[in-house]
This record gives C-alpha cells, structure tokens and sequence, in this order.
C-alpha cells in the first residue's frame, strides 16, 4: 500500500546517528512522501538542507507554541525569509498548547497570529499542533477562534489557497465536533500514533468521518510510537500501524487488497494536493 508520512521531524538529534538509514527503510516500507516540520529557525534550516539531500522529502517552517516565548527577533525574520522560498512546502509547526505549557498562553497567541499571516501571506498551508489538558478541550477552542479572526475559512484564504487546505491539525487531538469544526474551515486532518492513547478515542470517530481528500497520516517521529511499534524512538515506516487501524476505521477490510490499494492512493493524492507537490520548484517525486 502506498504511504505518506506527513510529520516526521527527521532533523531531531535522535535521528543525528542513522538518519540515512531511516529513510532507506522509509522507502522500502512504502512512505513516498514524507514531511520534516521545524520547530523553530533551527531546526527550520534543517529541514530544508534535508530536502536539498533528499529532494523526495518536504520542508515546513515555523515556531512551535513550546517555543513561543524563545524565538528572537533575527530568528523569526529567518523564519519568514524561508517562509518565502519555493522548496519550503507548508508553514509550522505552530499553534496552541495548554497542556504543557512551555511557553506563556500570551506568546504562544502571538507567535500562532504570526505564524497563520505567514501562511496566508505565502498561501503555503499551516501545520497546527494543538493539546488541551486531558478531559479539557479549551486549546482547540481558542485556535478555532484564531484562525476565523486570521480569515481562514473566509474570502482570505479562498484568495490564498482555493480549493486546497488553507492549514492541517496535525497529531489529531479533540472531540469529533473540532473536527467537523476544521473540516467546516477547509482544514485537512492528520491522524497519528497518538489515536491510540487513553483520553483520544474520538479519533476512532474523527478517522472515518474526514473526507479522502483532507486526510493525512503521520508519525511525528521520533515522538508517539503506535502500540506495536519500537518502545523508545518512532520512525517513519511505523505509520503503517496507524494507517491500517484508520484504514478499519473507514470499513476497509485488511484482506479487501482493491480498497487498501484505494485508500493508500487516496492518502498520496491528499498529500499531493495539500502540499502542492510537483508544483513548487525543486521538488521532485521519488523514482521507484
Ligand atoms: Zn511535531
């Protein structure tokens, strides 16, 4: 079946000793596209030398709400300069976390707000992180909140995105009804390891609602590992456990190998669209 990897931040120290490697085994487990987020102007920097490596890969760029409060001046001018190049394919990770809370809620707003002009400004699609503490879904509520103020959903992002995702929720946290929310914004879902912990069972409901055309799969490698994957850390080709899981969720048998094989296409085109792919210059599809 063909797979996506749609958030792996291979540019973490934890890949620093067999980066290579995971990605030779990325391919042969079937990932055809798979995209490195940065967290802030590092590791942003890194993604895209990954992409000049490895031209089969994507680069986003952005600041994660962890830290908001920590990037400078000079270090968010380097995000938007990168914001600007036509390898970088989306912009993020950012958004809200209320959970953890690295930075105050007040910087994370304003880097979320920074983050979200960016990708209307670039019509590159933004990738959000978003985590309420359990039982409590008030993070989700206030990033609804941001992107309707931002204009997602209304005439700015028609104008900067058409048809396509003006943003996607990655690593899928939240009741159904945030989901319905975003689908009514045009967002895409992403749907991750992190399905199958204590507190995410909306996910289940949320995996067979999303339309093909906005769904997407992720490891967030080397963070959340499926049950059945490695203890320590993720890598990419262990999104396979949760696309078969979201596969079942969506009434396709595993032995049904036509509708597998339709739903594993319905995951590359969601991604092709969504990212553009093809489209931006130096980006090249994977040979093989
Ligand atoms: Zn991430």
């Amino acid at each position: 079946m063909r797979l996506i990897d749609s958030h792996c931040h291979l540019q973490a120290e934890r890949f620093e000793a067999d980066r290579d490697e995971v990605l030779v085994v990325a391919r042969d487990a079937g990932i055809e596209r798979l995209l490195v987020p940065g967290w802030n102007a590092w590791s942003s920097d890194a993604a895209l030398e990954l992409v000049d490596r490895h031209p089969w890969l994507d680069a986003a760029v952005g600041v994660h709400p962890h830290d908001a409060a920590k990037v400078t001046d000079t270090e968010w001018a380097r995000i938007v300069a990168l914001g600007a190049d036509p390898r970088v394919a989306a912009i993020g990770e950012t958004g809200l976390d209320y959970d953890r809370m690295f930075s105050p809620i007040s910087d994370q707003h304003a880097n979320l707000r920074r983050n979200l002009a960016l990708a209307l400004e670039t019509g590159k699609p933004a990738i959000l992180h978003v985590r309420s503490p359990a039982g409590r879904h008030d993070a989700q509520e206030a990033l609804l909140g941001e992107l309707r103020g931002a204009g997602f959903g209304g005439p700015a992002s028609v104008g900067s995105f058409g048809d396509r995702p003006p943003a996607v929720l990655h690593s899928y946290s939240g009741p159904v009804g945030f989901a319905r929310a975003a689908l009514d914004l045009g967002l895409a879902i992403s749907i991750s390891g992190l399905a199958f912990r204590t507190g995410e069972e909306p996910t289940a409901q949320v995996a067979a609602l999303v339309p093909a055309q906005r769904l997407l799969l992720e490891t967030d490698s080397p963070f959340l590992s499926p049950p059945g994957g490695p203890r320590g850390r993720n890598a990419p080709e262990w999104v396979r456990i949760t696309a078969a899981w979201v596969a079942e969720r969506r009434g396709i048998a595993p032995e049904d190998a036509e509708a597998a094989a339709g739903f594993g296409e319905g995951l590359v085109a969601a991604y092709d669209q969504t990212f553009r792919r093809g489209r931006r210059s130096g980006s090249t599809y994977p040979s093989g």
